[in-house]
């Protein structure tokens, strides 16, 4: 099946052996068009002893099993959205959580490994989302981070390495990593050190439309569902695709921590999932068409859009399918600027997140990236005058006649 396909049909419980051949006759029974939405808690059984089988197997991080027992145990909606996801970026399994800190919290967690050989260090690459730089520096999980460029992954990679994390593009200068290269050094580093170094990526801005990190080398796949996955707004939550092996481990942790994804949420994400080639790419359009005419505007003194940066196109056509639709500027006349600009808007609403059918727009050194310090902002580029503009499904000339009024106002305030 081709991605629009398994967008729209994965996971919803309909035969595949053709509706017709699976039929069985006399007892006719109607498969829901919709799969239900299962908010049970808990789940009566019949024996102890075959509930209790079921109970080990999950502890164990099974996939699923007979008797779901408890809900912070098995979600069988949650398990619709999560199939269908692994199914859309190529990998063996997902496990969602509550929220994508939530799913970044469960991994740090696996990957420092138990007491005995205890694996806290992480080697990162800035800029990545603020929520996650902070948890990363500020070591609340006992997390000790290595900040690098990209092409020291290799060699920062030590005896007690249990991660490498990068997030490609990046939020929010949308600058890009090299997946496949991080992948080669992370092997190389591992094999310096004598173990094998997982490397995840986050690929939020990407979603699995544009981009399948695994395939290039990677070994698990960070999304915030929060943002294009479920696209309009309305649900939080997280999702890690990888092999059933790491799986296994994140569904251990979940278990424990339950930073769980709701029921509805997982609904609501199973459904996100129908439209997400078709949003991607409609917001995508629009986004190419909006960098365009940015570039060139006498107010603006720079794009950041995946294929804008140095030496970048070749890397947008290796590792990705189009440049996806959020992008970031910089207006001249700096921080007030900037402000006035966010200010002038009729139609773009100035508000975090990103990905949804509507166009957002915040200044991330005020907002998003307000938790990383100040120095570190700088280093990473997220500079106080970047605005980062995530384009929606309105129409592109009404966001292009919003944009151009507000940078003409503030223009002419500056000048
Ligand atoms: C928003 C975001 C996160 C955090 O996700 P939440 O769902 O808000 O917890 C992580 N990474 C990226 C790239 C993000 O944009």
């Amino acid at each position: 099946m081709r991605i629009e396909t398994t967008a729209v049909r994965a996971a919803r419980g309909e035969p595949t052996d053709g509706w017709l051949r699976s039929d069985s006759g006399s007892n006719e029974r109607g498969i829901p068009h919709v799969p239900g939405i299962d908010l049970s808690t808990t789940y009566g059984f019949h024996r102890s002893s075959s509930v209790a089988e079921s109970m080990d197997a999950l502890l164990e991080g099974a996939h699923d099993a007979p008797n779901p027992v408890y809900a912070r145990l098995h979600n069988p909606t949650v398990a619709r959205f999560e199939d269908a996801l692994a199914q859309l970026e190529g990998a063996d399994a997902a496990v969602a959580f509550a929220s994508g800190m939530a799913a970044t919290t469960a991994l740090l967690i696996s990957a420092s490994g138990e007491a005995a050989s205890r694996r806290p260090h992480v080697v990162a690459v800035r800029p990545v989302y603020g929520g996650t730089d902070h948890l990363l520096s500020t070591g609340m999980l006992g997390t000790q981070v290595s900040w690098v460029d990209a092409d020291r992954v290799g060699d920062a990679i030590r005896p007690d390495t249990g991660l490498v994390f990068i997030e490609t593009p990046a939020n929010p200068t949308l600058e890009l990593v090299d997946i496949e290269a991080v992948g080669r050094q992370a092997r190389a580093g591992g094999a310096r050190v004598g173990a094998s170094i997982p490397v995840v990526v986050d690929s939020t801005f990407a979603t699995p439309i544009l981009q399948n990190p695994i395939a290039l080398g990677a070994d698990l796949v960070l999304h915030s569902a929060t943002k294009f996955l479920g696209g309009h707004g309305d649900v939080m939550g997280g999702v890690i695709a990888c092999s059933e092996e790491w799986a296994v481990r994140l569904r251990q942790v979940r278990m424990v921590t339950g930073g769980l994804l709701h029921p509805l949420g997982g609904y609501l994400l199973h459904r996100g999932l129908q439209t997400l080639p078709v949003r991607v790419r409609e917001q995508q359009a629009h986004a190419i068409e909006l960098a365009e005419r940015l570039s060139s505007h006498e107010a603006v003194r720079s794009v950041h859009f995946p294929g804008y940066g140095e030496g970048d196109s070749e890397l947008v056509a290796r590792q990705m399918r189009g440049p996806g639709s959020v992008l970031s500027f910089r207006v001249k006349g700096g921080v007030s600027a900037a402000a006035a600009v966010v200010e002038g808007l009729r139609l773009i609403t100035p508000a975090v997140s990103l990905g949804s059918v509507d166009t957002l727009i915040q200044a991330p050194a005020l907002l998003t990236h307000r938790v990383v310090e100040a120095d570190d902002r700088a280093d990473a580029g997220v500079s106080d005058d970047l605005l980062r503009l995530s384009v929606g499904l309105e129409n592109v000339e009404d966001l292009w006649a919003d944009l151009e009024q507000a940078l003409a106002r503030a223009w002419a305030s500056a000048a």
